[in-house]
């Protein structure tokens, strides 16, 4: 890691936590890694354009792997609060910031860090 540079640091780091979360939901198979895999190499030129958003890449790789869950899965991940009702997925705010988290936006309610999401929160259809 010496010679990487701030920017692959960040890359690396956002794979990490939203890798970490599919892991804690059981969806981390091998399909689900290469959507990470697709939305590292778009941010990576992405932050290359705006180096300012460097800070934002983990809630932004967080948000495309969601988006790209729903169309081959379903939604990721599952709110764990919300116990009647539609099951839904939690949001990532802020949707371009630093520090995200993942939040129920029905309850109002900070549910865990991208990267600290606990077993309980699966996907489902
Ligand atoms: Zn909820």
């Amino acid at each position: 890691m010496d010679h990487a540079t701030p920017l692959e640091q960040a890359l690396h780091a956002a794979r990490a936590l939203v890798i970490a979360d599919l892991v804690a939901g059981q969806v981390a198979d091998a399909d689900v890694v290469s959507l990470v895999e697709d939305s590292v190499t778009h941010r990576r030129w992405w932050v290359e354009q705006w180096p300012e958003g460097v800070d934002y890449l983990a809630g932004l790789v967080a948000q495309d792997v969601q988006d790209a869950l729903l169309e081959k899965y379903g939604r990721w991940p599952l709110c764990p609060v919300c116990s009647h009702g539609d099951p839904h997925a939690l949001d990532v705010e802020p949707e371009l910031g630093p520090d995200p988290h993942w939040v129920c936006a029905k309850a109002g309610v900070k549910v865990a860090s991208v990267g600290a999401l606990g077993p309980v929160f699966g996907a489902g259809g």
